[in-house]
């Protein structure tokens, strides 16, 4: 094929599908919003959950904000890429989230549980799989304490669900340790744009 074409065929290719996982507390959300300022051409894929918006999360943004009756309805219309039950709530990934803005050439992050992310893989097998592991699980349990915003029952299934989380880390591509923030931001960030210099792809 001509260098010309074989480039510009490279440059409109699908944006990448990442997804990120982990335990809840290990940092996730904070280390994609740093990412997004960071890494130019991502996005993050934004989900639907039926459990309470907590202090100062925007609905759109951080979630979208479902009733239960809402999530059956989507689920039915198979509006889902996939979804699962997380600690007491349901969580899923609406097709739409990712779909429109890859075909924009744009990479979209995923901050899904084990669940969700082998049922995104097995649909999507060029998925980046990213594992965020906390630096210990003293610390862990410090800033799901320190986020002050889980019942003292929420927190325990949370850290009772990391160890499964934990568990899974081999179905992963990379790990990442999350305990500065800015160092792990950037491994991040070399992650997606080595994978962003792929040449094969399963699809796109
Ligand atoms: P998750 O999205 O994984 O549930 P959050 O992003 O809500 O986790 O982070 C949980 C808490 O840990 C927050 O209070 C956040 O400010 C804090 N945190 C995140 N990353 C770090 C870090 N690298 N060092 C110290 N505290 C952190
Ligand atoms: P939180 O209630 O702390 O926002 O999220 C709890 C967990 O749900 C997160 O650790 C995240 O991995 C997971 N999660 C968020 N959205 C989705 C989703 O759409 N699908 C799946 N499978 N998990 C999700």
């Amino acid at each position: 094929m001509d260098l010309a074409q074989y480039l510009s065929e490279f440059e409109n290719r699908l944006g990448r599908l990442v997804v990120v996982s982990g335990p809840s507390g290990v940092g996730k959300g904070t280390l994609v919003n740093r990412l997004l300022e960071v890494c130019k051409n991502t996005q993050r894929g934004v989900t639907c959950t039926t459990r309470d918006p907590r202090p100062g999360e925007i609905e759109g943004v951080d979630y979208y904000f479902i009733k239960p009756e809402q999530f059956r309805e989507m689920i039915e219309k198979g509006e889902f890429l996939e979804y699962a039950q997380v600690h007491l709530n349901l969580y899923g990934t609406p097709v739409f989230s990712v779909s429109r803005t890859r075909e924009k050439g744009i990479d979209v992050l995923l901050e899904i549980d084990y669940q969700g992310a082998r049922a995104v893989k097995e649909k999507m097998p060029d998925t980046v799989m990213i594992f965020i592991a906390p630096p210990s699980m003293d610390e862990l349990e410090q800033r799901l304490r320190g986020r002050g915003t889980e019942s003292e029952e929420a927190v325990a299934k949370r850290l009772h669900n990391a160890q499964t989380e934990i568990d899974h880390i081999p179905m992963y591509d990379y790990l990442v340790v999350n305990d500065d923030i800015d160092t792990a931001a950037g491994e991040l960030c070399s992650i997606i744009t080595a994978e962003r210099a792929r040449v094969q792809t399963y699809e796109g």
